[in-house]
């Protein structure tokens, strides 16, 4: 039995047809603010001791590589509340002159690939070569389902107990943007606690890749050998975003087979878009397994990022980004604001039905809802 105050808390929707009965067993629960007590989510461990900090706390903390400071400063990025926003932007603007000294490495490939076996043993070879590494992952499956396709085993086991390695899942809750907004930022603030290698992980199977091609300098393909299909399920877009396909299990039985991937992939190369201007995208192999081919594959970043920033195409690419970014966050914004818009709220459930019952066009029905929105704006 629920009690009544629970009960209060579901309501009907507003498109429960007039004469449904007790079959009808949809309700809409409501949602709730964060609240910093129950101490239930992420949100709610932001004590009022964090938000109390202030804002050259959490600079300080951050330039001085404090790994609770840095993780609460990206709780507060991540936080949905409006407060915690504001004190994150304060801090962000403080740290930003401190940002960008980082290599940023987009890594992504189906699951099963091997993704976090190779960020394991790619991570401890640069800490071994006095790297500082943050490894951060962007998983669109956990703002749509709150589960996730990259956090839901032990990864990634031992990097994580090195002290010079910084590991922070995705963030979850929210659009594919605003994830990777936080995510963003997020990267800013580990450049600024002085890691020197971002490595951030993507799951092939969406949008997510175009996401993070737009956030880092070198974007790594994982694939692996004979899994059927010859392309894996990998759309052909995916492929010419990448700056390496890296073909891994290239061990034990498997090894003959990896290299025969490696040439049908490098014939294929040569008929699609390089990612990156003045790059050659090439197939390699290794194992993430024996940690054969993981230095030669780090050799490869290291002689994209010196041919690019020679080339200047490496300065052009992240002026792009930051572009791409603001305007990104302009959008998002605007669509808020617009969703979010008490008149267009109230309208937009009749002017649906009328386009559904075919009442009305489709652009009258984008000008009457962007009409609303925009007398709302000039009533203001
Ligand atoms: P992810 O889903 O892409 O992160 O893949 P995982 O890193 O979790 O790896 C999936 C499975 O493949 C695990 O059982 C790994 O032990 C295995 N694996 C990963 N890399 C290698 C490799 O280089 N060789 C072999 N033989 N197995 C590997």
């Amino acid at each position: 039995m629920k009690s009544k105050d629970e009960n209060k808390n579901n309501y009907d929707p507003d498109w429960k047809p007039k004469n449904a009965g007790s079959e009808f067993a949809i309700k809409i629960v409501k949602g709730v603010e964060p609240n910093m007590n129950k101490g239930q989510n992420k949100i709610t461990s932001l004590n009022n001791k964090t938000i109390n900090l202030e804002t050259s706390d959490f600079v300080k903390g951050v330039l001085n590589n404090d790994r609770t400071i840095l993780a609460r400063t990206i709780t507060l990025i991540e936080s949905n509340s409006k407060k915690h926003n504001e004190k994150a932007q304060e801090v962000l603007k403080e740290l930003l002159p401190k940002t960008g000294n980082s290599i940023r490495v987009g890594i992504t490939g189906v699951p099963g690939a091997g993704k976090s076996t190779l960020i394991e043993t790619l991570g401890l070879y640069l800490l071994e070569q006095g790297h500082k590494v943050a490894v951060l992952t962007i998983d669109p499956s956990s703002s749509v389902t709150k589960g996730s396709i990259l956090g839901d085993k032990t990864r990634m086991e031992k990097l994580s107990r090195e002290k010079n390695c910084f590991i922070r899942p995705s963030p979850s809750g929210g659009t594919l943007g605003g994830v990777a907004r936080k995510s963003r930022e997020t990267m800013l603030v580990c450049e600024a606690a002085g890691y020197d290698v971002i490595l951030i992980e993507t799951v092939g199977v969406g949008q997510s890749e175009i996401t993070v091609r737009s956030m880092v300098d070198f974007f790594l393909l994982v694939m692996i050998a004979g899994a059927g299909d010859e392309l894996q399920g990998i759309k052909k877009g995916v492929i010419e975003l990448a700056d390496a396909l890296l073909i891994n299990k290239a061990d034990g039985d498997n090894e003959t087979k990896a290299n025969i991937a490696k040439a049908d992939y490098s014939n294929a190369l040569h008929y699609l878009m390089r990612a990156t201007e003045g790059w050659e995208t090439r197939a390699h192999t290794c194992s993430a397994l024996t940690g054969v081919g993981i230095p030669e594959i780090w050799n490869v970043i290291i002689k994209f990022i010196s041919l690019t920033k020679k080339s200047s195409f490496f300065d052009k690419r992240r002026k792009d980004q930051s572009l791409h970014w603001v305007f990104g966050m302009v959008e998002d914004k605007l669509l808020s604001n617009f969703y979010n818009s008490p008149d267009v709220q109230k309208n937009i459930n009749e002017i649906k039905n009328k386009i559904l019952n075919s009442e009305i066009l489709p652009t009258t029905a984008a000008d009457m809802l962007l009409n609303i929105y925009d007398d709302l704006k000039e009533n203001k």
